[in-house]
């Protein structure tokens, strides 16, 4: 098992994110659904260029798995997934894109607005879980890899199981607090709820299991 430290600047980002205020905690799924998204696009481009490779849409989705006995969420896509050095590049530190690149030139003092408007993307994931554990096996390699970190402290990565190209984030939940709850975060209807605020133009289809009540 390796164990990395995150560099200084992704520190300071995701103690802002754990520090967020509670009404823009939800936006973490708008976060990990795109990131799946686009992951699966990737492979539609790839299968464009690649005569070994087919696209059939019914294949690719993203899956929502609420466990309350586990408190977990996991998110499952079967988009292009990671190589270690992915993981290590990508998960490891600050991307260039979006929201991170927006805070650094403009210097807002209230990183609260940025996290709801532009979302700090893979990061987001820290404001509802304390632990996130991310297996992934990219199409370019015959091994998946096992990234995991329970925030600023830094991360580990490790070889895992699994079968299928594609990536799983599982989400430990945080345990409530005195006056916050993340329960909401492990029931199916408020689930539902989120994707359909922040993810209802997805291309590919958002899958949950439903328990019969
Ligand atoms: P952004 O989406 O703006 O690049 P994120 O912080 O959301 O930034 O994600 C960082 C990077 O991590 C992505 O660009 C991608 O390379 C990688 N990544 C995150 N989630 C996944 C996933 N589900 N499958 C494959 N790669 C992913
Ligand atoms: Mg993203």
């Amino acid at each position: 098992m390796e164990k990395r430290e995150f560099q200084a600047e992704s520190k300071k980002l995701l103690d802002m994110v754990i520090n967020s205020i509670y009404s823009q905690r939800e936006v973490f799924l708008r976060e990990l659904i795109s990131n799946a998204s686009d992951a699966i696009d990737k492979l539609y481009y790839r299968a464009l260029t690649d005569d070994n490779l087919t696209f059939n849409k019914d294949d690719y989705y993203i899956k929502l798995t609420p466990n309350k006995d586990t408190r977990t969420l996991t998110v499952t896509d079967t988009g292009i997934g990671m190589t270690k050095e992915e993981m290590e590049n990508n998960l490891g530190i600050i991307a260039k894109s979006g929201s991170h690149q927006f805070k650094k030139e403009n210097e807002i003092k209230d990183g609260h607005d940025i996290i709801g408007q532009f979302g700090v993307g893979f990061y987001a994931a820290f404001m509802v879980a304390e632990k996130v554990t991310v297996i992934s096996r990219s199409i370019d390699s015959e091994e998946a890899y096992k990234w995991e970190s329970t925030g600023p402290d830094g991360y580990t990565i490790e070889p895992a199981e699994k079968e299928e190209v594609g990536t799983e984030i599982i989400l430990y939940i945080k345990e409530n607090e005195e006056e916050e709850s993340y329960d909401e975060f492990l029931e199916e209807y408020r689930i539902r709820q989120i994707v359909k605020k922040y993810s209802d133009f997805i291309r590919y289809p958002i899958k949950m299991d439903v328990t019969e009540s």
